[in-house]
């Protein structure tokens, strides 16, 4: 058994932890934030109790209908995502190893029903946490948002990637107000995809979630900075400035 009163969440004393989960599992939807407030505020920090959580957490995916299944699942997505990697000793991704395994085989089930692009690419990112990802656990929203932000490896200078509602471009100045100078975006062919976005690319097309797709190859694609003409990869650049 637990001693959750040797455990802290982000408030302290994780002794209430236990009740908390009780209220979660009769209300996911409802008690979601209140949950991520205590085991992961911002979704970028995790305690000792919440991946003491992880146990119970899998259970209530197991047990709750496909309306309350996502919170949960995004709610044990986002500790996953804090975890320290699976290379480190004593990860909690290797100690807590069997109900990931469960939440990862919940997750990649329900992605398949996700119909709203948002929701589905916080699944997608869920799925890469369960299974220790770096990174694109947590940068796959700018496929949704159609943006992402990154600095020139040459002249430092900031850039936005723009995919999808006004087309696929790179530029330094915001968009939305009207002319600016736009670097192309140069995708990658679909049938010259590799490793991670080819998985991404391909369970996307097979989830009928197009858009997002479509721009896959797109972020893993190569661009020029519009002030000083240097080339380099989109996803390198979304990399970089992850790991800053
Ligand atoms: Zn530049």
């Amino acid at each position: 058994m637990t001693d959750w009163s040797t455990l802290t969440d982000a408030c302290g004393t994780a002794e209430h932890v236990p009740s908390l989960l009780d209220r979660f599992e009769a209300d996911p939807n409802g008690v979601r934030s209140e949950v991520m407030d205590h085991l992961c505020p911002q979704l970028d920090t995790a305690f000792p109790a919440s991946y003491e959580a992880l146990p119970r957490l899998a259970q209530i995916a197991s047990a709750c209908g496909p309306e309350d299944l996502t919170s949960v699942l995004l709610a044990a997505g986002a500790i996953a995502a804090c975890s320290p990697g699976l290379s480190e000793p004593d990860s909690p991704l290797t100690v807590y190893s069997a109900p990931i395994g469960v939440l990862h085989m919940l997750t990649d089930r329900h992605l398949r029903r996700a119909v709203e692009a948002g929701e589905y690419v916080d699944l997608l990112q869920s799925l890469l946490s369960f299974e220790g990802a770096e990174i694109w656990d947590r940068c796959l929203d700018g496929l949704h948002s159609g943006e992402y932000e990154v600095v020139c490896p040459h002249c430092g200078v900031n850039m936005f990637i723009v995919l999808g509602q006004d087309g696929y471009f790179c530029c330094t100045d915001d968009y939305a107000l009207g002319e600016v100078e736009k670097s192309p975006l140069q995708p990658v062919r679909a049938q010259d995809l590799t490793g991670l976005p080819r998985r991404l690319f391909t369970r996307a097309v097979a989830d009928g979630q197009e858009e997002l797709a479509h721009g896959i190859p797109y972020l893993f694609g190569r661009t020029a900075c519009p002030d000083c003409g240097t080339d380099f990869s989109v996803a390198e650049r979304v990399v970089a400035g992850w790991t800053l």
